[in-house]
């Protein structure tokens, strides 16, 4: 099979797996006309420890798997068309791309070839050709395999900015329906042992700069949302367990696609992208606005409303916290207002040490007035609560706006909410 050939297979498989930020970037494909898209050749975006945005080659080694998770296009059972790479053809593959300045890095999966420490070698030994044999100095995420051995596993910390393991599904329930061969236990314990690799590493180079890095840009992980019926309230206690205890840099979550001749214990249908994007943003509220799970979900209401914003069913679950005065209130406080941002409450705090705010002040910062106006009170503003149903259909987008959500892409990195 022709090198080209290989690559379009494998950098289609790769789409699937969301743990790099731009996987869901399928739309505009340059192979229909049109010029920009890179996605056909496996080319997708990623964000280096120093915020960088950088383009990868996204790519798996090769899509042939003993396992046989029954949601994967590429489980041993599929009838799909296999292929197979080299480690010497990734290699190959990278400084090509590399030197004609398409890509900066690379993300690297695979299937299981034989058995888990076989296939991590072959990923490793890409990693450590590129960087000792070829001096390569761009950003490389490996994907490995929570059940091969821990020197493995070192090894490709060593070479790798990021390295991450897939949880897959929420529960160990879920993992034994539907991917009988991976075990939740496993999985916690092999990010464990990451993540001790990772603090040590940070020790030493805090002792001397010249001690070898692990994963600098840390673990993460990635969700399938929809493959089973958990709710939302088990998918968000399974990241925020992640963050607390493994101290995962992002947690992605992925809409499941339905695939061809598929197993009756799946759905027919794939869910609405919006609750991919719900998911992103509760996450959001968990990692920087000092959310708990048990607050943007409830026993009664176990998954986040599609119609609004995480933030704001928060919100007008608790009028009696609002209005909040902008003057007065403490920035946690400040946060949990609907439509503030960290950055304009971190701005607000700053004016408001000069003078007290005003609607004008909120109009410069650019915050969704709108949005906000009845849960705040500023100098010359004071609102009186809508009353609830009210309230609820005022921020309801209509059903128009919600197909626009459904073709966001998931990333809420830059979003107010
Ligand atoms: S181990 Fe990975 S590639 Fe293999 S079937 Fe499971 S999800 Fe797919």
């Amino acid at each position: 099979m022709k090198l080209s050939q290989k690559l379009s297979i494998l950098a289609d498989a790769a789409k699937y797996d969301a743990s790099c930020a731009s996987s869901g970037t399928t739309k505009r494909d340059s192979r229909r006309g049109g010029i920009g898209s890179t996605t056909g050749a496996g080319i997708c975006h990623s964000y280096t420890p120093d915020g960088r945005c950088v383009s990868l080659l996204k790519i798996l080694l090769t899509n042939v798997c003993v396992y046989d998770c029954l949601y994967c296009i590429n489980r041993a059972s599929s009838g799909v068309q296999r292929a197979r790479f080299t480690p010497e053809e990734v290699v190959q593959l990278t400084l090509d791309f590399y030197r004609r300045n398409y890509i900066e890095g690379l993300f690297l999966s695979s299937g299981i070839i034989r058995n888990a420490d076989y296939t991590m070698e072959q990923v490793v030994r890409v990693a450590r050709t590129l960087r000792v044999a070829h001096g390569f100095k761009g950003y490389i995420h490996l994907k490995t395999i929570p059940e091969a051995s821990p020197e493995l596993i070192a090894e490709a910390g060593r070479w790798a900015d990021r390295i991450s393991i897939n949880v897959e599904l929420p529960t160990q329930a879920d993992l034994e329906k539907l991917a009988p061969e991976k075990n939740l236990g496993r999985i916690e314990k092999s990010m464990s042992v990451i993540k001790a690799r990772i603090d040590q590493s940070k020790a030493e180079r805090r002792e001397s700069p010249k001690a070898p890095g692990f994963a600098p840009a840390g673990q993460s992980t990635q969700m399938i949302i929809g493959a089973t019926p958990a709710k939302d309230s088990a998918i968000l206690e399974r990241a925020s367990k992640l963050y607390r205890e493994q101290k995962l840099r992002r947690v992605y979550y992925s809409a499941f696609s339905p695939i061809p001749d598929a197993s009756s214990d799946l759905p027919l249908i794939a869910p609405p992208l919006v609750r991919e994007h719900r998911l992103y943003q509760a996450d959001w509220l968990l990692r920087f606005y000092v959310f708990e799970v048990g607050e943007l979900t409830t026993q009664a209401e176990p998954n986040l409303p599609l119609g609004i914003d995480p933030k704001l069913a928060w919100a007008l679950r608790h009028r009696e916290r609002f209005p909040v005065n902008l003057n007065k209130a403490p920035r946690e406080l400040l946060l949990r207002v609907p439509g503030l941002g960290v950055r304009n409450v971190d701005r607000m705090l700053r004016i408001r040490r000069w003078h007290a705010l005003r609607l004008a002040d909120l109009t410069v910062l650019r915050v969704p007035l709108k949005k906000m106006m009845p849960f705040i009170v500023v100098a010359d503003h004071s609102p009186h609560l809508l009353e609830k149903d009210a309230t609820m259909r005022a921020f309801t987008p209509p059903a128009r706006q919600l197909d626009l959500f459904a073709t966001a892409p998931a990333s809420v990195e830059s979003g107010e909410f």
